[in-house]
Parts: structure tokens; sequence; C-alpha cells
């Protein structure tokens, strides 16, 4: 767990059940003292305080800048295992049993790595006995920025390494570069491998770019979507095909996504717009996005969506849309949630 959120973080009934994440990126969830580590492996002596100075954005470009920086310490299969081994062990601090990681696979062919040998050494640390409470799956996701040509290089790998537990591909980075539809044959490549889909959108770009993703690139889950907020017509289209919005509060503050949304130099939490999509009736999930990077964790994240009104039966509600929107097998799903269920009936929490 994070320790410098523990502090000021009131706990919520959801703190002691089991959870689900499934808009987690394990490069966004480098501490620094573990990218301070990571460095020292490579033979870089970095401070405590330059790092802080890292984590702190300006801007929406800021954040890819220092997330780019980051995985500059990623160099081998190695340097992906340990990273996995902290997250792994903050989520089973936090109680969460299933997460759907996203790794950058994109970033790994930029950097000319091999995707399998990193996905290997990720898979055998979350396959690692301490580990056995938590079940782990992977995103593989391309950068926008990086164009076409490289998504659908990591949309081939993503459907050949469904072997090493690899259960849809996305898409993320600078949502405002390149037409979407230049990516529908990477995504078209995805599914006809099998594999589920998810998109980035709406997060710092407008509400057409999430009709897009769904649209053109056929997503069944958007990242962030708070352009919604903006399109009453765009909510009810998205309510009707059941398609879920990843919610990450946090996230949207930190790298100014909310302000930019709302027009406004600063947001505040209460600008966030979680509340009203659950009013709506839009199906809606909670995540960290990048916890370190943004200084939170999934219980904070819970936390502050109690600070925006929500009462504890829809705090239980979210927490177990995130099993429902989960891309598990049905009989999987039904287990997760039977348990979930029985952690909530035995909170007295029904
Ligand atoms: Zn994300």
């Amino acid at each position: 767990m994070n320790a410098a959120n523990e502090s000021n973080r009131k706990p919520t009934v959801v703190d002691a059940l089991p959870k689900a994440e499934t808009h987690l990126h394990l490069e966004g969830s480098v501490r620094p003292d573990t990218a301070i580590e990571l460095a020292k492996r490579h033979e870089i002596t970095l401070k405590h305080e330059s790092v802080l100075s890292r984590y702190k954005y300006k801007d929406f470009n800021g954040f890819i800048q220092t997330f780019k920086w980051v995985t500059s310490y990623l160099q081998t299969p190695d340097d992906y295992a340990l990273i996995t081994q902290k997250l792994c062990e903050e989520l089973l601090a936090q109680n969460v049993v299933y997460a759907e990681v996203t790794v950058s696979a994109g970033v790994m062919l930029r950097k000319s790595q091999n995707i399998e040998a990193n996905i290997q050494a990720i898979r055998a640390v979350a396959d690692s006995v301490p580990f056995s409470r938590l079940k782990m799956v992977f995103i593989l996701d391309a950068a926008r920025q990086f164009g076409h040509e490289e998504a659908l290089k990591v949309a081939l790998a993503a459907g050949r390494l469904q072997k090493l537990g690899v259960v849809a591909f996305g898409m993320g980075g600078d949502e405002l570069a390149f037409p979407t539809e230049h990516f529908r044959p990477a995504f078209d490549h995805a599914r006809h491998e099998g594999l589920r889909i998810v998109c980035h959108a709406g997060e710092i770009g407008a509400p057409q770019l999430v009709r897009e993703a769904v649209s053109i690139l056929g997503a069944e889950r958007i990242g962030h979507g708070i352009a919604v907020m903006h399109d009453p017509a765009l909510a009810e289209w998205l309510q009707t095909r059941r398609i879920i919005l990843e919610n990450c509060p946090t996230s949207n503050l930190c790298t100014g996504a909310l302000a930019k949304q709302i027009g406004k130099p600063e947001a505040t939490l209460q600008d966030h717009p979680l509340p009203a999509f659950l009013k709506r009736g839009l199906l809606v999930t909670l995540s960290t996005d990048d916890p370190a990077l943004f200084h939170t964790d999934l219980l904070t994240e819970y936390s502050k969506a109690a600070s925006l009104g929500l009462t504890n039966s829809q705090l239980v509600a979210l927490a177990e849309q995130s099993y429902q929107s989960a891309f598990l097998a049905p009989e999987e799903k039904q287990k997760y949630v039977s348990a979930f269920r029985a952690a909530v009936k035995s909170a007295g929490l029904v």
C-alpha cells in the first residue's frame, strides 16, 4: 500500500472486500523508491526529490514525458519482474484479488525489446507462490502517437501471447494523435484473434473520439471517457450498448484532463463526472490508472468516490462492477462475483 496515502485517506466499506482492478498500467505503478532501484541497476544515481519532481505534471503532455522517463529504466525482463513484484505486493495489501494490468508493449517495441521475454518474466512473478491469491492477466497497449503500423505490431504480439495471459488489446497515449480510422486494421486483427478490446478515449479528447473508439475500433470498455459529460446523446448511446467507462478520478486531476474538459485552469475532485455518470445509469468502474505516478492507490480512489457523495451501497455496486466488466470467462466471473457478494454479506453490508 502507498504509505503516503494511508494517513490522509478515510477508510470506506470497500477496503476489506476482495476487489478487482481493471485499468492499471504496470509502468505507472513504479513508486519513487523502485525508480531509484531500477536506475541503480543501470548505474544511474537518482535522488528521491528529483523523482518526486518528475512525478508532478503541468498538463497531459508533461505526464506522457514522465511515463516515457520511467519506462527508460525498464531495460531487461528482470526490470519488468521487479516492478511486477512490487505491484503484486501493493495489490494484495489492498485485498485486490483480480487485476487486468495494461502493459505498454508499444513502448517495448519502440525500444527494440523482446515483448515475449518481458511478458514471460512478468507472468512468472505473477504466478509465483507469494501471490497465489491474486489472479493477474494482461492488456497489451499500443501508443496512439506511434502510429497505426506500430499498433498493428502490438496487436500481432497480443494475439500470439494469449498463452501467457494476454486477454485484451488496447490503445493509450496521445488521444489527439492520428485519426481513429487509421487503427481499424490493428483492432480488427486483435478481435479476430479472440482478444477483448479497450481504448482510452474522451480523456483529453472530444466526445466524438469515444463514439469512434466504440464504432470504429470495437471498444467494449473506454479508458476514462470523461468527455461523455458533455454529450447526453452519446451517454444514452453508450448505455444502450452497455459500454463501460473506466473512471480514474485522481489521474484526471493530475494530468489536467478534467481541467481541460471543463475549460478551467484548475479542476477539483468535485468537478468529476463519476456521480453524474452513475445517476444517469452508465456502467462505470473505478481504477487508479497509474497509481505511483498519481500518488494514489485503489483504496484512495474509493475514498475519493465516497467524498463525491457515493453511498455505501453505491461503493459496493461500483466495486462489483469491476468484476462484472472483467474479461473473464462466464463461469470464472460468476465465481468471483459470488465470492464478492459473500464477503459483502459477511461484512453486514446487505
Ligand atoms: Zn490509462
